[in-house]
C-alpha cells in the first residue's frame, strides 16, 4: 500500500487539466493542498498497524492486503469496519475524509457489471474486476462523478435543450466510446488519480446514450476539470491540524473524450441506470452514517469547548444540548450497523448496506445539521464572528489587552483562550462551515431523494395492517413479512473469516 509520500509524488507526475480562478493550473496549486493534506491521511492511516483491518481488507478478487477504500465489503462486518474506518479518518482531519465516493461507486459497480452481464451477457463485469485488481495493485484513489448539470429539473436527460447536461454516449467504436457532457460538485477529483463516472438517476428507454459508466484518468487530457477549492483562513502563528485540511469540487467537462473498451462499465443499458444510481446513492447514505457522526463530534468538541471557554459547562441547558449531539450522532451510527446486520449479499459477491437503514440515519443528520451549528453558535456566543484577526493577537499596539481581554474562564491561559475561538471561529463562521452546511442536506442526495427511496422500499402497507387489524376491520394480522426477516448473524460478528462465502 502507498504511504502518503508516494501519493503526492504520484500527483506531481499527473498532467495538468485543472483549471482554478481563470488559470491552468497543476496539481501542486496550493490551493487544492488543504484537500490533497486530507486524502493523504487516508493512505497514512491504512500504514498505521494500530488500524490494520479497520484501514485495512483482503481483496476479494486478488486476496490481497487492501486499503479498506479500495475494497469491495463482503460481509455485515467489512460495512461495521468501514463505518469505522470514515469516523476514525473524519475526526482526524476533522470532518470530510472524501474517499467514500470512490468506494461507493466500485460497491456500485462491481454489483451493477455483474447483473447487466447476467441479463445480456455483457463482459462489463470482467472488464471492472480487471480495473479494480489494478487500482487495488496500485492502491489508487478515485472520485465518483455522478451529479450531472441536469440542465431543466422538469425534462428527461435526452429532452433538455443542451444534450450535455447530462454526460453521454456521442459514439461507439470497437476500440472504446466518446463522450460529451458536464458533471458537477465532484468532490476531490482534482487531486484522485481516477474518477468513476455513474448515471445519477433513472432513464427510459429514450435516454439510452445517456445510460453510460466508465473509469478515466483525473489527469486524462480529454476532460477539463474546474476546480472549486475552500479552505480556512491561513494561520500566522497559532497553528492548528483542522487549518491544514480542506476541499476542492471539481465541475468536469467532458467534449467527444475517448474511453478506451476495458474502460466501459456500462453502454446504453437504460434499465440498469436506476440500479446503477441507487446501489451508488444507497451505499453513499451507508458511508454517512459514519462521516456526519465524526462532524457531529467534532461540532459538539467545538461546543464543549466554547462553553469551557465561557465558563458555562456545567450549566443545565448547555448539558441538555450536549445530549442532543449524541443522540443525533448514535443515532445515524446505529443506523449504519443495522443496515449493517440487515444487509444483503449480491450476486457479484459485494455485500450491501440495508437501503432502509441507510437512508434514515443518512436523512436523520442531514436534516440535523444546521441545528448542530445552531446550538455551537448559541453556547459560543457572537465571538466566531467578531473576534480581531490573529494579526491584532500579534500587534505590540494590541497584543497585551487581546491576550488579557480574550480570557473569559480564568482557569485558562490567553492562548489557550485563543485557540479555543480561533476553532470555534473555522468550525462555525467559515467557508468549510457553508460547505459542511449544504453537504450535510445534498450530499449523497437531496432529502426527497431519501425520501423517494423510503417510498419505494419502506412497507407502509404493513403499518395499514397493524392500523386495520387494531381498529377492527380485518380479523387477523400477518406480520411475518416484517418481523421474521433475519439479519446476517450466524456467527461471531467480531470475526470476519466466517462471512467469507456466505
Ligand atoms: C458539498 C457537496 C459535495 C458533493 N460531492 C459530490 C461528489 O463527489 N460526486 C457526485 O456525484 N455528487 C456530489 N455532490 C452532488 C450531490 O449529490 C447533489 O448536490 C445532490 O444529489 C442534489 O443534486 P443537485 O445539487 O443537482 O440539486 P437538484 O437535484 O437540482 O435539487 C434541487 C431541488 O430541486 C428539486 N428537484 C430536482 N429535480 C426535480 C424534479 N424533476 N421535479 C421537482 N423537483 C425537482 C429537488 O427536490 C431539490 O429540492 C455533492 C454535493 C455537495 C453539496
Amino acid at each position: 500500500m502507498r504511504t502518503p509520500e508516494q501519493y503526492r509524488a504520484g500527483l506531481a507526475k499527473m498532467r495538468p487539466n485543472l483549471y482554478i480562478g481563470g488559470e491552468k493550473v497543476g496539481r501542486d496549486d496550493p490551493r487544492i493542498l488543504p484537500g490533497i493534506n486530507v486524502m493523504a491521511v487516508t493512505f497514512e492511516i491504512a500504514q498505521d498497524e494500530k488500524w490494520k483491518g479497520v484501514a485495512t481488507a483482503t481483496s476479494a478478487y486478488t486476496g490481497k492486503e487492501v486499503n479498506r477504500w479500495a475494497h469491495t465489503p463482503q460481509h455485515p462486518y467489512d460495512l461495521m469496519q468501514k463505518q469505522k474506518m470514515i469516523r476514525l479518518g473524519a475526526q482526524r482531519v476533522g470532518g470530510c475524509i472524501q474517499r467514500c465516493m470512490g468506494h461507493d461507486a466500485i460497491t456500485a459497480l462491481s454489483i451493477s457489471t455483474k447483473e447487466i452481464d447476467d441479463k445480456y451477457g455483457t463482459e462489463y463485469n470482467k472488464r471492472f474486476v480487471d480495473w479494480l485488481s489494478w487500482y487495488q495493485d496500485n492502491d489508487l484513489c478515485a472520485a465518483c462523478a455522478q451529479t450531472d448539470m441536469k440542465g431543466d429539473r422538469t425534462k428527461r436527460p435526452s429532452e433538455q435543450v443542451e444534450p450535455g447536461q447530462y454526460v453521454h454516449v456521442d459514439e461507439v467504436t470497437d476500440e472504446g466510446i466518446y463522450v460529451s457532457g458536464c458533471k458537477v460538485c465532484i468532490t476531490m477529483a482534482a487531486y484522485a488519480d481516477e474518477i468513476l463516472v455513474l448515471p445519477t438517476r433513472a432513464m427510459l428507454e429514450g435516454d439510452a446514450d445517456w445510460a453510460v459508466a466508465f473509469a478515466i484518468p483525473a489527469d486524462d487530457p480529454g476532460i477539463k476539470q474546474v476546480v472549486r477549492p475552500v479552505w480556512l483562513h491561513e494561520r500566522k502563528e497559532i497553528e492548528s491540524p483542522f487549518c491544514q485540511y480542506g476541499v476542492s469540487d471539481s465541475m468536469i467537462i467532458f467534449d467527444r473524450t475517448f474511453i478506451p473498451k476495458e474502460r466501459v462499465f456500462m453502454c446504453r443499458e437504460w434499465e440498469f441506470g436506476r440500479r446503477m444510481a441507487m446501489l451508488f446513492a444507497d451505499s453513499h447514505r451507508h458511508s454517512y452514517c459514519g462521516c456526519k457522526p465524526a462532524v457531529s463530534d467534532v461540532i459538539l468538541g467545538a461546543t464543549l469547548l466554547a462553553a469551557e471557554a465561557n465558563n458555562i459547562q456545567k450549566v443545565s441547558h448547555v448539558r441538555e444540548k450536549m445530549s442532543e449531539y449524541a443522540l443525533g450522532s448514535e443515532l445515524a451510527f446505529a443506523a449504519g450497523v443495522a443496515a449493517a446486520m440487515y444487509g444483503e449479499k449480491t450476486a457479484s459477491g459485494t455485500f450491501f448496506p440495508n437501503a432502509i437503514f441507510a437512508n434514515v440515519g443518512r436523512r436523520l443528520m442531514g436534516e440535523n445539521i444546521y441545528h448542530e451549528y445552531n446550538m455551537l453558535t448559541e453556547i459560543a456566543g457572537g465571538l466566531a464572528v467578531t473576534m480581531p484577526f490573529e494579526e491584532d493577537f500579534m500587534n505590540p499596539d494590541t497584543k497585551p489587552y487581546m491576550d488579557k481581554y480574550i480570557v473569559r474562564n480564568p482557569k485558562l491561559s490567553s492562548e489557550e483562550s485563543h485557540r479555543i475561538w480561533r476553532f470555534v471561529e473555522n468550525v462555525s463562521a467559515s467557508a468549510m462551515t457553508s460547505w459542511y452546511q449544504i453537504a450535510g442536506v445534498h450530499g449523497g442526495g437531496s432529502p426527497i431523494m431519501e425520501t423517494i427511496a423510503l417510498n419505494i422500499d419502506y412497507d407502509y402497507n404493513a403499518r395499514r395492517n397493524v392500523a386495520r387489524y387494531l381498529a377492527g376491520i380485518d380479523k387477523e394480522l400477518d406480520q411475518s413479512a416484517e418481523l421474521m426477516r433475519q439479519p446476517t448473524f450466524g456467527c461471531n460478528l467480531m470475526q470476519p473469516e466466517p462471512f467469507g462465502d456466505a
